[in-house]
Parts: structure tokens; C-alpha cells; sequence
């Protein structure tokens, strides 16, 4: 090919990628619109179907040389950034194309600033600082969330405090090693046995936890706790709030542990009943759920319990939200069970965080939406 046939095709690809970019914005400014028409009705700005739909149809359509897999690539990254879009409008309630507000740099932090973060390690993964910080800015309140990888408990808990730290999330593994260490405890934790939020005030570190909310909003929308059973796998932190709260709306619960000592001792201290995993197959219930972290990012291709026996359950439920959809909750739809992600219950967990410190109703669907559009970036 001579230098001129070449120089001819680059200025071809130089045109169609001027109408790809006029285009491109011009599907932008539809999915605004879009996004607009949803906030003013009210409705989900993340739709599945619809998503999967115009996979549907650009592959009905594709004639080549692109590959259905790669028209799937380019359209999916499409698709996400229009739901940034559609996000970020139900956000500003603007025009303008926002991002989100981790990466907001318009807010200025001055030494007003309320200062709230998240204690754990690792915590580079939580998407606790975009929920928090997405709240504030849209509730337009002087306050910044942090995420904070401790190693020493005790040392981090006294910093804060000095430094004047309004509030925290608390993560693995510290749920239950914080008890110890702070000044108050609710009922309702010391219940659980696991803190999940501090609040920082003149009579020292009080701690309350908001999991068991999250979990417990999380269920009922599968299905009424009241009477039912529900086989949790697990017995740990995240398993001690979903118990906690599945027996204060009064259901049944049957813990189901891979190894007996933590898992009994936890039935006995909440009244329920209790099997190894390796006995899953003699458990039976009408919802199963989830509280160990097998299946989750990077190693999402794993299941806690053998994909036979979800076929027996009415709902599965998993605590996981990293994927928003764990290869358990996969294999329950196929076996005809209603399904829920943790992605709620972490959510609803937030949403009650964020409200016992800041007083106020927090934005749900803003906070949902934007933490759903990060993990389905992924
Ligand atoms: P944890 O305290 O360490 O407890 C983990 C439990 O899972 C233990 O009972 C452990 O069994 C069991 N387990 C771990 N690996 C296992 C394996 N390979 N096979 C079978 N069982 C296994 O952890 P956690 O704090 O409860 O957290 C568990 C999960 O919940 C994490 O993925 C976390 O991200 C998630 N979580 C989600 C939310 C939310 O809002 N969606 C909230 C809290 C936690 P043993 O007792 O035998 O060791």
C-alpha cells in the first residue's frame, strides 16, 4: 500500500470518527433526557431488560466484520456510561453531565468540615466513601467521608477521636474487636455482638449497628419473615445481624457452618437450630442465605453449598455484593428461586448510617444508583 492510499484511509477514519462522536453525544443527550423522564416519574434509572434488549437487538442488526462479542464490548460500555448519565442527572437534577462524588472536586473541605470514615482492612474495595459522600454532596451538607486501612485498632479509635472524627463505619475485622474498645454500646449491638457504626460525641465512642436493617429490608421484600425459616450459612459477623434480625421479626432460623464450634456457639447464643455444612443436603427451609464470603470478587466463580439443593428453597438470598450477582444467586434463578443481592442490604445498612449521624433522611435512590453503577462498571 503506498503512502497516499494510506493517508486516504486515516482521513476516512478521521470522518467516521467525527459522525461516532457527534453521534455518541447525541445518544447522550437522548439518554439525559431519558434520565430526567425517570427521576420526574420516579422510576429506576437502572433497567436490566432494557440493557439486555438493545444487546438483543444490535446483534440482530450486526452485519459484520464486528463480532456479535465485540458489538457486546463496545455497547456495554456505552450502556454504563449513559447510566453515569442518567445518574448523575437524577443526582444534579441539571443538565450538566456530573460525575460522581468521590471524584467531585467542586467541594471545597475547610477546617468546618465534618469528618466521617470507614475502619477496616482492607477497605481500598468498600464503596462505603461514594455512598456517603454521593449523600452529602446531594443533601448539600459540610462533611467528607474517608476510608481509613487500620492495623491498630485501639490506635485508630484514640486518633479519631482527636482529631475530632464525627462518625464511622466499621468493617471486617472489626466488627466484634471493637466492642471492647469503645465507651457505649446499644442493645441492639450488644445483642448482635458486632458494631457496624460509631458515632463520636462528648460522652466518648458510642457504637450501634445498622446490618440487621439492611438485612432485614433485604428479606422482606422475598418474602414475609414472620414464621418462615431460613437456613443461614455462615457464622460470622455478617451472619450474626441477619440472624439477629430475621428472629426479631420473628422467623426461624437453622445456622449451617462449616466448622461446629463457632457455628453452635452462635445457635445457642440466638435460640436456633444448627447442621455443618457438609450436612447442607439434610437442611431444609424457605429461604437460604448467604453470609460467607465464597463467591465473591475475585473469586466469583464459587458457591458456598452444592447447586442441587437450591431447588428446595422459595428465595435465595446472599449477604455478597461484589458481584451484584454471585454465582449462587445465578444458579437459584435457574432453579426457580426469587433472588436478592446483598447490594440492598448494603445500601439499606448506609441509608440507616447515614440518618443516626446526620439526623436526616438520607437519599436512597441517589446513593443506590450510584453505588450500582460503580459495581456494574466492574
Ligand atoms: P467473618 O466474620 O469472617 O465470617 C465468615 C463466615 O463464613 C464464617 O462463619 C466462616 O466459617 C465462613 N466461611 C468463610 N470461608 C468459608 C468457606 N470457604 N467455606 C465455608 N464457609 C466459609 O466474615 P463477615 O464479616 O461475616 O463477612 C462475610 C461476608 O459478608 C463478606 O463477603 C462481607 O463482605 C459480607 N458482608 C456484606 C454486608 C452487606 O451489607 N451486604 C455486610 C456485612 C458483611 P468458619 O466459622 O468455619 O470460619
Amino acid at each position: 500500500m503506498s503512502k497516499d492510499s494510506l493517508n486516504r484511509l486515516r482521513q476516512n477514519i478521521e470522518a467516521l470518527d467525527r459522525k461516532l462522536l457527534r453521534l455518541l453525544n447525541e445518544r447522550a443527550s437522548v439518554s439525559l433526557q431519558i434520565g430526567k423522564f425517570k427521576v420526574r416519574e420516579g422510576l429506576d434509572i437502572r433497567d436490566p431488560w432494557r440493557e439486555q434488549a438493545v444487546f438483543k437487538y444490535l446483534t440482530q442488526y450486526n452485519k459484520g466484520p464486528l463480532k456479535a462479542g465485540e458489538i457486546k464490548e463496545i455497547f456495554e460500555k456505552i450502556v454504563s456510561i449513559s447510566r453515569r448519565i442518567q445518574s448523575a442527572a437524577s443526582l444534579s437534577g441539571s443538565n450538566h453531565s456530573v460525575e460522581s462524588a468521590d471524584a467531585d472536586t467542586s467541594f471545597a473541605v475547610t477546617g468546618e468540615t465534618a469528618l466521617y470514615g470507614i475502619i477496616g482492612n482492607p477497605v481500598a474495595h468498600s464503596m462505603s466513601p461514594l455512598m456517603h459522600n454521593t449523600a452529602f454532596r446531594l443533601l448539600d451538607l459540610d462533611a467528607i467521608y474517608l476510608p481509613f486501612e487500620v492495623e491498630d485498632l485501639s490506635g485508630a479509635l484514640n486518633g479519631m477521636k482527636a482529631l475530632n472524627v464525627k462518625g464511622a463505619s466499621v468493617t471486617h475485622p472489626f466488627k466484634r474487636r471493637v466492642l471492647g474498645l469503645i465507651d457505649e454500646i446499644d442493645d441492639t449491638a450488644a445483642k448482635i455482638g458486632a458494631v457496624n457504626t460509631l458515632s463520636f460525641g462528648k460522652d466518648g465512642i458510642q457504637g450501634t449497628n445498622t446490618d440487621w436493617v439492611g438485612a432485614v429490608r433485604c428479606l422482606e421484600v422475598l418474602l414475609p419473615i414472620e414464621g418462615r425459616t431460613f437456613v443461614v450459612i455462615g457464622a460470622g459477623g455478617a451472619a450474626r445481624a441477619v440472624v439477629f434480625g430475621i428472629t426479631v421479626k420473628g422467623g426461624n432460623v437453622i445456622i449451617v457452618n462449616r466448622s461446629e464450634e463457632k457455628g453452635s456457639a452462635l445457635a445457642e447464643e440466638f435460640h436456633c437450630g444448627f447442621a455443618l455444612l457438609s450436612e447442607i443436603e439434610s437442611v431444609g427451609g424457605d429461604c437460604l442465605v448467604n453470609t460467607t464470603p465464597v463467591g465473591m470478587y475475585p473469586k466469583a466463580d464459587e458457591m458456598p453449598v452444592p447447586k442441587g439443593v437450591l431447588g428446595t428453597y422459595k428465595a435465595v438470598a446472599d449477604v455478597i455484593y461484589n458481584p451484584l450477582e454471585t454465582m449462587l444467586l445465578k444458579e437459584a434463578e435457574a432453579a426457580g428461586c426469587q433472588v436478592a443481592s446483598g447490594f440492598h442490604m448494603f445500601v439499606y445498612q448506609g441509608v440507616e448510617q447515614f440518618s443516626t449521624w446526620t439526623g436526616r433522611k438520607a437519599p436512597m435512590k441517589e446513593m443506590e444508583a450510584v453505588v450500582y453503577e460503580r459495581l456494574s462498571r466492574k
